[in-house]
């Protein structure tokens, strides 16, 4: 604005001369919070580029801090891109709305996230796509539920809650001699334990609002593929319903995955160091984590897994009353009672798997009578936490 005439207060509290300070040493991504994108002619507007993830033509679909991320989390998953969304869930919803229309059906592990089976049975089923569920250590059973209208089948490693570890590669190849594609929930290995795209699988779900995040506020999700036509396929769907991630969100997130790594490890030993002990004590039937022989798919963690993290339950003995396990849980001074993983602080949630109604099975049986308490370990120091289980425990008996 080089008019001779002075610019009323209004117009010079939007209109300055600002431009980023070049050249600046911040070491860090700028956050970039946009709606509005602008184009210096209208030539340049109507050349815009929608379909490559450098075209910015508008902030829901994407600024640079957004895209940096995306293209952090494309590398972490070892694929070529991602798409963020608002949450885990949304994610998952992105990949199912993206892959499957009207008369088709997905097929689904019995041990699945459960909001991602509450979508099935609702909004997908209103649709007129089915849900399938199929018992994840059990291949036949997958096999046996495959048609010509199998849009997608989805896996993942280890189960949510009850943490067994299916034997991938002959999942995968069930779905390949079909021409199927495959989807994994990838969130409990964090990129950082199992790579997806090696063993073929398609497209690699992410909450990043569990370790990438590490700071237990905010939520987001990712969908990686390695395949462009798959991509834009995604990508086309993810426009459509209005997906996008703000760039204050973004910035958290890449703020977090620098260290992701560093807190991952700890958590990771951490957790061993529960479950070591959680192992040795009368009060529990059962150590639900990969690392652990007890926990169904041992053997498939050791081949694919290169580690474990902080998530994974254990099953109490079936005589200790569920008010005995919930006094344990809530005398617990270190570990919170919470749902949502991967930040810095040690977590427990007792589960009604064995009650009536309590498990959401429908393609295998639940074995364990006892309570289930799921736990993650945080960053803390171990001998703070196993101290703390310690007291804790002196509440089962009685
Ligand atoms: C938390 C979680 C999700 C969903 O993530 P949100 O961001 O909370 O929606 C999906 N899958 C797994 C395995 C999770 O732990």
């Amino acid at each position: 604005m080089d008019d001779a005439k002075e610019l009323g207060t209004a117009t010079r509290l939007v209109h300055d001369d600002y431009v980023a300070p070049s050249p600046f040493g911040g070491i860090n991504v700028a956050i970039h919070h946009a709606s509005t994108v602008t184009w210096p002619t209208v030539a340049a507007m109507r050349a815009r580029d929608w379909k490559h993830d450098t075209g910015y033509t508008y902030g829901l679909h994407g600024t640079p801090t957004t895209f940096t991320l995306a293209s952090r989390i494309a590398s972490l998953e070892g694929g070529r891109h991602a798409l963020l969304v608002p949450s885990g869930l949304a994610a998952i919803v992105l990949v199912d709305f993206a892959m499957s229309k009207t008369g088709d059906n997905l097929l689904l592990p019995d041990n699945v996230y459960n909001p991602s089976r509450d979508v099935g049975g609702s909004l997908l089923a209103d649709l007129g796509i089915e849900a399938r569920f199929y018992d994840p250590m059990d291949p036949a059973s997958l096999a046996a539920l495959v048609d010509d209208r199998t849009a997608l089948i989805w896996l993942e490693t280890p189960g949510s809650v009850t943490m067994e570890v299916p034997d991938v590669p002959a999942l995968v190849a069930i779905a390949k001699a079909r021409g199927v594609p495959t989807a994994i929930d990838n969130t409990w290995a964090a990129g950082l334990l199992f790579r997806p795209f090696d063993h073929g699988i398609d497209i690699v779900m992410h909450a990043l609002t569990k370790y990438p995040s590490g700071g237990s506020d905010v939520l987001m999700g990712s969908v990686t593929t390695a395949d462009e036509d798959l991509h834009q396929r995604i990508k086309a769907v993810h426009m459509k319903m209005g997906f996008g991630i703000g760039g204050d969100d973004a910035y958290l997130v890449l703020r977090g995955l620098a260290t992701m790594q560093m807190r991952f490890e700890r958590s990771g030993a951490n957790g061993l160091a529960l479950a070591a002990w959680l192992a040795g004590r009368d009060e529990v039937a059962a150590v639900l984590h990969p690392a652990h022989a007890d926990c169904p798919g041992h053997a498939f963690w050791r081949r694919d897994f290169s580690g474990a993290c902080g998530l994974f339950s254990a099953v109490f003995d079936e005589r200790i009353p569920e008010e005995r396990v919930d006094a344990m849980v809530d005398a617990l001074r270190l570990f919170a009672i919470g749902f949502s993983w991967g930040g810095v602080h040690s977590l427990a949630v007792p589960y009604r798997m064995a009650a009536p109604g309590g498990t959401t099975r429908s393609a295998s049986s639940w074995p364990h009578r006892g309570v289930l308490v799921r736990f993650y370990a945080g960053t803390e120091d171990a001998r703070d936490l196993i101290d703390d289980l310690e007291q804790a425990f002196t509440r089962l008996a009685g």
